[in-house]
């Protein structure tokens, strides 16, 4: 809208003003006008004088109008049509001078309007001109040489009209150019390189920075194309708007200089125009003749009277807004909007490129995260590790208030909790029936698929614990460990605020499918290394488990220089309970002994039986004198024990060899061999006592 062609613009115009003045107030002055001002003034001449000052007072205002440096379209027309009206009057009061007049007049309305691009100003100037041309030619009874002027008057009109329609193909033309350019410009910057790096043979490292250094590249890429959003449409400034989340808000995300300061401030959307344009998601100008807009992202009120804003949607993120500003009212005509919404098309498909970009760069981590995550669950061959492992994957994926494993019992009737993190510490370990009511009962009952779901708070079943009132969490998430449609167990998270988003599902569910796998071999292997660690006929340990324990518990004793004790147990006179009472009888006697010197220990003691009717203990961290207590008691139990033996009730007796780590011996074969003389040693004083290597030595 507006003037377009700009030089024309600058020598007709003040030509116009000029001569509009000149002859409104010559008119008044000259001799022939038929004006009469004082005495005998007809009421013709009454409204002749107003009619003149109508036009000076109207030529003036749109004069002044039109000098500001905000006029509008309505003052360029205005200044016209007075311009028009004014020597027309001036030309029907000089009466004789009219040729020249009329002639003067004629040139100047021509000029004009060429100096609108507006199809509906020429043709209102075109209308003004023939309704005059008319006039006068009735008027002036047409002379041969009227005629002639009447042709150069149409010549003229055809001549103005054929430069304005060229001046309109060559601007539309000199657009297209531009777009043409933009678009190979925006190929060049962005998909053929992109393409190229992702096929190179780069090393995995140098791949990852690359694309971290073509997400930098495209955001900032971003950038030119706002610049050139402002150029292409000869805008003051041009601002990139994000909306925030909820419409509510947006923020300033980039702008050129005529809106500097403004990045990343946040604005209030509402009772905005954007409001609008989102709403509507088609292109919005405004263009006011009289009111300027106060635009809400500039510091100081801007007198902004020309505002373009175009909606950029990109897949389901947050919407941008593209405006651009010109003080000027109506800057934004057909040809620029064009330009700017092609420019939002750009920005659009930079941004669907970057996203695509991002996400395929986010999803690569992931695999590789879930790559590395089940890599080591594969070298994890014990429970514990595994039940480590998924925990810190866990918290890899996402933040949670409480996180719980739970396992299936054998016979698939209760389920124990494995982990519990974030819950009371007794929770630990503890065995729930499978029909109860709790979270993880119902999950490990299901066997459905992962679940997310939003809990009312308070109101929501316990999670572990049927006697707990109810949670407190407001999200919980489940993903059962299935491994070949078998559930061995289910993890458990919960969290107040957010809800767990489909991301945290997916990975989470992926990764516990592999963690339900590695989790039943890792069963299965503990269960043959329990059997290959225990002895068939007492359940104690045996003697291959005993010699790896004892290593461990003398290296830890040796770490955290602490002492302790070895104690070898062997039944007094066994051959001839055997002999007795058979061997069967015999056998299950060693059965009691083994569980009655269970009884008798602590945690973490180590009771194994070092074979035949001989058992090894363990008792780390004690003094000497605890574990010659200790002994004691162990050996008075025994002897307390009645056994049924051939119809009548016996007892058996154990006589004790004990050594100390690291007073006797700090290697596990020596100190064994410590305790095997001192047991020696109470069997040669009788039996049924303790004695100990070295010089204490206990008698009872
Ligand atoms: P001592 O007081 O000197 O230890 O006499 P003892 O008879 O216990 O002698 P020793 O320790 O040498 O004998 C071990 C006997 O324990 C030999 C064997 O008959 C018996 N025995 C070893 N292992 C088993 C077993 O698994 N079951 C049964 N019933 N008897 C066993
Ligand atoms: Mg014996
Ligand atoms: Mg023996």
């Amino acid at each position: 809208m507006g003037i377009s062609s700009g030089r024309v613009h600058k020598i007709a115009v003040p030509i116009g003003i000029g001569a509009a003045i000149l002859t409104s107030s010559l008119g008044l002055l000259l001799p022939e006008a038929s004006i009469r001002v004082g005495p005998g003034m007809g009421g013709d001449d009454v409204l002749r004088l107003a009619h003149v000052l109508l036009l000076i007072v109207g030529l003036t205002y749109s004069t002044f109008r039109y000098a500001g440096k905000h006029h509008s379209q309505l003052d360029e027309l205005a200044l016209l049509v007075f311009l028009t009206c004014g020597i027309n009057l001036v030309v029907q009061l000089t009466g004789g001078a009219r040729s020249y007049w009329q002639g003067l007049y004629l040139v100047l309305g021509g000029l004009s309007s060429l100096a609108f691009s507006r199809k509906i100003v020429v043709f209102l100037v075109a209308l003004v001109l023939c309704l005059e041309t008319s006039n006068w030619l009735i008027a002036a009874e047409a002379s041969p040489v009227d005629l002639f002027r009447l042709a150069g008057l149409f010549l003229l009109a055809v001549v103005g009209y054929g430069y304005m329609a060229r001046a309109e193909r060559e601007r539309a033309e000199r657009a297209e150019d531009r777009l043409l350019r933009l678009d190979t410009g925006l190929r060049q910057l962005g998909g053929s390189d992109l393409e190229e790096d992702a096929v190179s043979p780069l090393s995995e490292e140098a791949q990852q920075a690359g694309r971290a250094e073509q997400l930098q590249r495209l955001e900032s890429y971003l950038e030119p194309l706002v610049q050139l959003a402002a150029k292409a449409t000869k805008a003051r400034a041009a601002t990139l708007l994000q909306v925030a989340e909820g419409e509510k808000s947006y923020w300033a995300r980039l702008s050129t200089e005529g809106a500097s300061k403004v990045e990343s401030k946040r604005f209030d959307l509402r009772g905005s125009f954007l409001s609008a344009v989102l709403q509507t998601e088609q292109p919005v100008s405004l263009a006011s003749a009289t009111k300027p807009h106060r635009l809400p992202w500039w510091r100081e009120p801007a007198l902004v009277q020309s505002v373009l804003a175009i909606p950029i949607r990109i897949w389901d993120e947050p919407p941008l807004i593209l405006t651009l500003e010109h003080e000027r009212p109506g800057h934004f005509d057909e040809n620029r909007r064009e330009l700017a919404v092609a420019i939002a098309a750009q920005i659009s498909e930079a941004q669907t490129l970057f996203r695509r970009q991002a996400q395929h760069y986010v999803e690569e981590l992931e695999l590789k995260g879930l790559l590395g995550a089940s890599e080591k669950l594969s070298s994890a061959a014990h429970v514990v590790d595994l039940l480590r492992h998924i925990v810190d994957y866990a918290r890899g994926v996402g933040r949670f208030d409480t996180c719980a494993v739970c396992l299936l019992a054998e016979g698939n009737e209760a389920f124990s909790v494995v982990v519990a993190e974030g819950y009371r510490k007794e929770l630990l370990g503890k065995s729930f029936p499978l029909e109860s009511s709790s979270w993880a009962s119902w999950v490990l009952r299901a066997r459905e698929e992962p679940l997310a779901i939003r809990m009312e708070r308070r109101t929501g079943m316990p999670i572990l614990d049927p006697k707990e009132r109810a949670t407190t969490a407001t999200n919980f998430l489940a993903v059962p460990l299935r491994a070949q449609q078998r559930v061995c167990g289910a993890l458990l998270l919960t969290r107040n605020g957010e809800p767990f988003t489909a991301r945290e599902l997916r990975l989470l569910r992926i990764y516990c499918n592999q963690a339900a796998v590695a989790m039943e071999n890792a069963i299965v292997y503990e269960r043959v290394e329990n059997l290959a660690a225990t002895d068939a006929l007492t359940g104690l340990f045996n003697r291959r488990y005993l010699d790896g324990a004892l290593e461990r518990e003398l290296a830890r004793a040796s770490r955290s220089e602490s002492s302790l004790a070895l104690l070898m147990l062997d039944i007094d006179h066994f051959k001839s309970v055997n002999d007795t009472y058979g061997h069967a009888v015999g056998d299950l006697i060693l059965k009691k002994v083994a569980a009655t010197l269970s009884g008798r220990l602590r945690q973490a003691d180590v009771l194994a039986r070092f074979g035949g009717e001989e058992f090894v203990v363990l008792l780390p961290q004690v003094t000497a004198a605890a574990a010659l207590d200790s002994a004691e008691r162990i050996r008075a139990s025994v002897e307390r024990t009645r056994f049924h033996a051939g119809g009548k009730r016996t007892h058996v007796t154990v006589s004790i060899g004990l050594a100390m780590f690291p007073d006797q011996s700090d290697a596990p074969e020596s100190l064994l061999e410590a305790a095997d003389q001192a047991l020696y040693q109470a069997k040669k004083l009788g039996r049924n006592r303790v004695c100990c290597s070295g010089q204490v030595e206990a008698e009872t």
